[in-house]
């Protein structure tokens, strides 16, 4: 996938001190095929690689970064600008209600996109309505009526034989009469754009001044996503998107398309086809997703105001050669707390988010306290060579930390798989360059 590719890329800048114009464009050629394979549009693609090129080429090279970090850094900037930049959020009325109304092609997911949004909008306490308003689809009514129940929402039908029209302009009313703050408006799609469609979307719209027109699109179509997207908006002038599917075998395309081509952010994801599989969409987070570096570069943002440069120097040395021991893990510890909370940093180290995913790495400010007191009851020899440390000198940590053999364990084998990650990671940044500009 993208991700994958996008990895790769990096991982070939290793072992470069200094990162000239030619390491970029070959970097960023790798860049464009990658995105160019995960469906990005090309001028979308060709766009991109410029702007990118022209920030990495002459960037100085901070102490303690590497070349790689910085082309990274930029990239990372620019595919959540390219997103959006910021997170894009739901418009709401100043008077009561707020009408959404969702269109798309048939089986995007404007249905079951309108049950999960009803339930989204409850859980901030809202009072949603749901407005069956595609009378085409057999048993469309039906399955809006059936996700209603679900989730408790009232949904306003006057059957099949009403003009759609109708259906939005009663349940407006409805919606208004009984104190509803949202109004969805479920709409008909066809399995293609056309004419007659969109005149009726057309007199939807006049007739119930939309405060959000959302247009659903399935991200697993990819570059038709896009057009579809682009062709609605031309019609229908869309104030947002949603994709839906990205729980599907997606190349991720489309996300970072749609901005681009339309100008219309995309305001949700969905994930699946349960209820609760709605998401807002953060640009940011998609962005580190598709690189899969999890929030790494705040991280060292974060760092680069609050680390020592020195210290941080010698430990990207011993990082890099996997001579990591307990007493640098200790005096890490102490620079990472003066960042902010732990679990919260975690996050933002690669690697690190996994781990914690996993049940028996669990990291809190008061658990660091239980960990640095083990390490405390090692010897200077056992801090320096870890490796030593048999069952009988983990009983006497134990025993001297007042924690358990088992917790003992679990801190050795969780250093030795931080230092396996640090090693990876280290080694895939190559070494760093000392402020040497990218010429
Ligand atoms: P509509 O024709 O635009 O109203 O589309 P529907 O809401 O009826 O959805 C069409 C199909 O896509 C249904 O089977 C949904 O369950 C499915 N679907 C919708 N969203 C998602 C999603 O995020 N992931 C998956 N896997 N399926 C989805
Ligand atoms: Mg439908």
């Amino acid at each position: 996938g993208l991700t994958a590719r996008l990895q790769n890329v990096f991982g070939k800048l290793r072992g470069k001190g200094k990162v000239s114009e030619e390491d970029v464009n070959d970097a960023m050629r790798e860049v464009r095929l990658a995105l160019l394979e995960a469906d990005v549009n090309f001028k979308v693609v060709k766009q991109f690689i410029t702007k990118v090129k022209e920030k990495a080429v002459g960037k100085e090279v901070m102490d303690s970064f590497t070349p790689g970090m910085v082309i990274i850094d930029i990239v990372n900037k620019e595919l959540t600008e390219l997103m959006g930049g910021s997170q894009s959020k739901l418009a709401k009325a100043n008077k009561p209600p707020t009408v959404i109304m969702m269109v798309g092609l048939q089986g995007a997911g404007k249905t079951t996109t309108s049950g999960k949004l009803a339930k989204l909008l409850q859980k901030q306490n809202a009072k949603p309505l749901l407005v069956a308003a595609d009378i085409y689809r057999p048993a469309a009514i039906k399955q809006l009526q059936v996700l209603g129940e679900q989730i408790n929402a009232p949904v306003f039908t006057l059957g099949d034989q009403t003009s759609p029209v109708e259906i939005a302009k009663q349940g407006l009313q409805h919606a208004k009469d009984n104190n509803h703050d949202y109004v969805i408006i479920d709409t008909a799609g066809r399995l293609h754009v056309d004419e007659e469609l969109m005149a009726e979307l057309h007199q939807i719209h006049s007739h119930v001044n939309p405060d959000e027109v959302l247009l659903v699109v399935d991200a697993m179509t990819g570059q038709d996503a896009v057009n579809v997207a682009e062709h609605f908006n031309t019609q229908l002038s869309l104030s947002g998107v949603v994709l839906t599917k990205l729980d599907g075998d997606t190349r991720g395309g489309a996300a970072l398309s749609v901005k681009a081509v339309t100008g219309c952010p995309i305001k949700f994801i969905t994930l699946g086809e349960k209820l609760d599989a709605l998401e807002p969409f953060h640009p940011e987070r998609m962005s580190s997703r598709i690189l899969g570096m999890g929030d790494m570069l705040s991280l060292i943002e974060k760092a680069q105001f609050n680390i020592d440069a020195e210290k941080a120097k010698e430990m990207e040395q011993k990082m890099r050669t996997a001579s990591f021991t307990f007493e640098d893990f200790l005096e890490q510890m102490d620079q990472i707390k003066k960042l902010g909370p732990i679990d919260q940093l975690m996050d933002m180290i690669p690697g690190m988010g996994k781990m914690k995913q996993t049940k028996d790495l669990k990291v809190d400010d008061k658990q660091m306290g239980r960990i640095e007191a083990i390490v405390f009851s090692m010897t200077k020899e056992e801090k320096q060579n870890p490796e030593i440390i048999n069952q009988s000198r983990r009983k006497r940590i134990a025993a001297g930390s007042g924690t358990t053999v088992a917790e003992v364990n679990r801190l050795i084998k969780q250093f030795d798989e931080m230092r396996r990650v640090m090693k990876q990671f280290s080694d895939m940044m190559g070494p760093k360059g000392n402020k040497k500009a990218m010429k």
